[in-house]
């Protein structure tokens, strides 16, 4: 099976599917070998049409199987010193090269490889494909696949998302905000600063701010929740702003994101940088100038994954693959989405997140033989329906 998997992810890798890009010809490659095995695919698109997530079941459409998620996008790679091309899969030793491998084209190839095997015989439980876009920016995909699923006993029972975890079950990974702050000042010649308001000062501010919230949460650390770091973290990504150095700055956008431990009130967080906004520094701005404001936008909300000791998904990647416990994930995925709409999620996957992101991005051919022999186990207990 592996030496198929090995050839889909040759395919795969081909495809640039970085995140801003078009998925349409991965995903459009994938619905025509699912098409050759019978199989048939239902899309969901973004609202322009350049991109789809892909859904198909294998087995009875009448019952909940399992679903096997894999996020089709890639993380671009400009600026990075790759010694190879990173869209053709390159072998060098045990290790296959190519952006995705590890995340997360290497688990997608295994589950498509796994396609003919499972078609051979009647599944007491289905399994269903579900192949997402735009996860890398946000899980901005995925929502609509999720929206589609059937209700009732056709719902799906669990998902298990294949992100590189070392094929080690994850439970628990969390939540993320991604928020844009627009800041409108007023312009004004630099040597008046009276006559203006400086959106760059305002927006620094805020930042100062979020800094000592960031602060507090970090001394507030849960050094039992398994999180690293074990406690929400803030970040500010960019800022621009300004037009000239002798000119009063009207507007400053800056983009920050922080990331909440499971159980974390994230609301009563945003408040806290809301109230410092309209109670201190909104009525200082305004009183410089009445059109003065400040926009907060969430530009992408992904859920944690709250551990559940009751969790059959989890209960069910620890018997496939032997462990005795589950582990966190620094990194936000999927998973948080399908547990928030219902159905339990474990994350379970080939390769390692370590290369992830980074140049030289590879799997192992022992990762890839691990992941196979996991999707193995599964189709056998999908077979005996569960038993
Ligand atoms: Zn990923």
């Amino acid at each position: 099976m592996t030496t198929a998997a090995i050839a889909i992810l040759e395919r795969l890798v081909a495809f640039d599917t970085i995140s801003a890009k078009s998925n349409l010809d991965l995903v459009g490659w994938v619905a025509d070998y699912l098409d050759g095995h019978g199989v048939e695919s239902a899309l969901t698109r973004n609202p322009e049409g350049t991109k789809a997530n892909l859904f198909a079941t294998i087995g009875p459409g009448d019952r909940g199987g399992v679903i096997l998620s894999g996020h089709t996008d890639v993380v671009p790679v400009e600026g990075q010193a790759w010694h190879s091309d990173p869209f053709r899969l390159e072998t060098r030793d045990d290790r296959l090269y190519g952006r995705g491998t590890a995340d997360m084209k290497g688990f997608i190839a295994l589950v498509l490889a796994l396609v003919p095997q499972a078609l051979e015989r009647t599944l007491e439980i289905p399994l269903h494909l579900a192949f997402s876009y735009d996860e890398e920016v946000g899980c901005l995909g995925v929502p609509a696949l999720i929206g589609s699923l059937p209700e009732g006993a056709a719902r799906p029972r669990l998902a298990i998302i294949g992100e590189p975890t070392g094929m080690q079950v994850a439970n628990a990974h969390k939540g993320i905000q991604f928020l844009r702050t627009r800041v409108t000042g007023h312009e004004a010649h630099s040597s008046t600063p009276e006559r203006g308001v400086n959106a760059i000062a305002a927006a620094a501010e805020i930042i100062a701010e979020i800094g000592r919230v960031a602060a507090e949460y970090r001394a507030a650390a849960r050094p039992d929740s398994d999180f690293d770091p074990p406690y929400t973290s803030f970040n500010i990504g960019t800022i621009a702003g300004g037009a000239a150095v002798n000119i009063i700055a009207r507007d400053c956008t800056f983009d920050w994101e922080f990331r909440a431990i499971p159980g974390e009130d994230v609301s009563a967080l945003r408040q806290r940088i809301e109230q410092f906004v309209t109670a201190d520094l909104l009525p200082r701005l305004r009183a410089g100038h009445p059109s003065a404001k400040v926009e907060t936008e969430t530009a992408a909300l992904v859920p944690p994954l709250v551990p559940d000791p009751a969790s059959p998904a989890e209960a069910l990647a620890r018997r496939l693959t032997g462990a005795t416990t589950a582990t966190t994930i620094a990194f936000a995925s999927e998973a948080g989405l399908f547990q928030a709409a219902g159905i339990p999620a474990v994350i379970c996957g080939p390769g390692s997140i370590d290369v992830a992101h980074q140049p030289d991005e590879f799997i192992t051919r022992a990762q890839l033989a691990a992941g196979a022999d996991f999707l193995d186990r599964l189709l056998a207990w999908a077979r005996r329906g569960g038993e």
